[in-house]
């Protein structure tokens, strides 16, 4: 099958014939109709978060189930289904508690893939969907609705349930909150979204790109200030009664964006912290005010999702037309555009971008 390989870090990945393995006991095999392109996925491409080399990256797809391991019951071969990086073992504290994003024993499994010459090949955040099929464990898969169309229902994997999430299931916000978004990406877009299905009585969006603020409207929210303004804070006052937002949804991986939150935030309110940064970025907070104005500060991975609690939620709140998905896509491309689709991502100003491959319109 073909994939997009990341031989050495901030190259062009190199469309490639990669051999995968057939799934192991509690593996399914997905062939891929589409995979959206994650700011993660830039950060391993361009050497951010390390890791071993090559590797294929790629987590946000859906496709069609085409292998079964032993011992998968859940799914049925040609069953159209979300594949994520969540991998969770069901068993440990954290699965048992409805936080498998935080899956103790996940598990280290062996890479399905390897290049002609024998060559293992990492498989990127335990998906590698930057390829034409994927092996990954049942746990990573979430079934879909027969009529969901995949280019759209990829979206689900992370950028929509990190965005959502974080609002639903990490602050638990109730209705009537004032909310501010800082980053109006594919993440921060889902929060604005995810806080206008919750009810918020405010959602301001934050940006440094003035049309970024227009797009936040659109998907619902009331305010719109540019965080780059000498009176960004100021107007994030005014806005809340001068109090501040119950709820600032961090969503982009800036240190700057989590300092500038700290001073946007009401006595007793929270931080959502959901923007992934470098490994050794750290930011400077003042304790005794946190403390003082008992604030939490909670981090939020992949919006605390429970794939089977969620995903049918998601569609449900999309097929009525109150959880904008179509509008999240920017541009479709093929696998082999992939440079071109990574390269549009990381200027910016992009939503999703999203690779089509064959089985989006053959099928399988
Ligand atoms: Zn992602
Ligand atoms: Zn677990």
């Amino acid at each position: 099958m073909k994939a997009a390989v990341c031989a050495s870090f901030k190259a062009p990945l190199r469309i490639t014939d990669v051999t995968l393995a057939s799934p192991r006991r509690g593996e399914v095999e997905v062939t891929l109709a589409a995979c959206a392109i994650c700011h993660s996925d830039l950060h391993f491409i361009e050497g951010v978060w390390g890791g071993a080399l090559p590797a294929v990256y790629g987590h946000e797809a859906a496709g069609y189930v085409t292998g079964l391991g032993d011992g998968v019951d859940a799914y049925r071969l040609g069953q159209r289904v979300l594949v994520t990086l969540i991998r969770a073992c069901g068993a440990c504290q954290c699965c048992s508690a409805g936080r498998p994003v935080n899956c103790e024993n996940p598990g280290d499994a062996e890479t399905p893939l390897s290049l002609a010459d024998g060559t293992p090949v990492v498989q990127g955040m335990k998906t590698a969907a930057f390829a034409e099929k994927v092996v990954v464990d049942a746990s990573q898969l979430a079934p879909l609705p027969d009529d969901m169309p995949l280019d759209v229902a990829c979206l689900l994997a992370c950028g929509v349930i990190t965005g959502v999430g974080a609002v639903f299931n990490t602050a638990a916000m109730p209705p009537g909150a004032a909310a501010v978004v800082i980053g109006a990406g594919g993440v921060g877009l889902n929060a604005v979204q995810g806080a206008r299905i919750a009810g918020a009585r405010r959602i301001i969006a934050m940006d440094v790109a003035p049309e970024k603020l227009d797009a936040a409207r659109e998907f619902g929210a009331t305010d719109g200030v540019l965080a780059s303004a000498g009176d960004a804070g100021a107007r994030v006052l005014a806005l809340t009664d001068g109090r501040g937002a119950d709820f600032v949804f961090v969503t982009v991986g800036a240190v700057a964006a989590y300092e500038q939150a700290l001073g946007l935030t009401a006595r007793g309110g929270a931080i959502i912290m959901a923007g992934m940064t470098g490994n050794d970025d750290f930011m400077r907070l003042n304790p005794m005010m946190v403390a003082y104005q008992e604030q939490r500060l909670i981090g939020s991975k992949m919006g605390g999702a429970v794939l089977r609690r969620d995903i049918p939620r998601l569609i449900d709140l999309y097929r009525q037309g109150r959880l904008k998905l179509d509008e999240l896509i920017s541009k479709r491309y093929r696998l082999e555009q992939i440079n071109e689709a990574i390269a549009d991502t990381a200027k910016g100003g992009t939503r999703r971008n999203v690779i089509l491959f064959d089985a989006f319109e053959g099928g399988i």
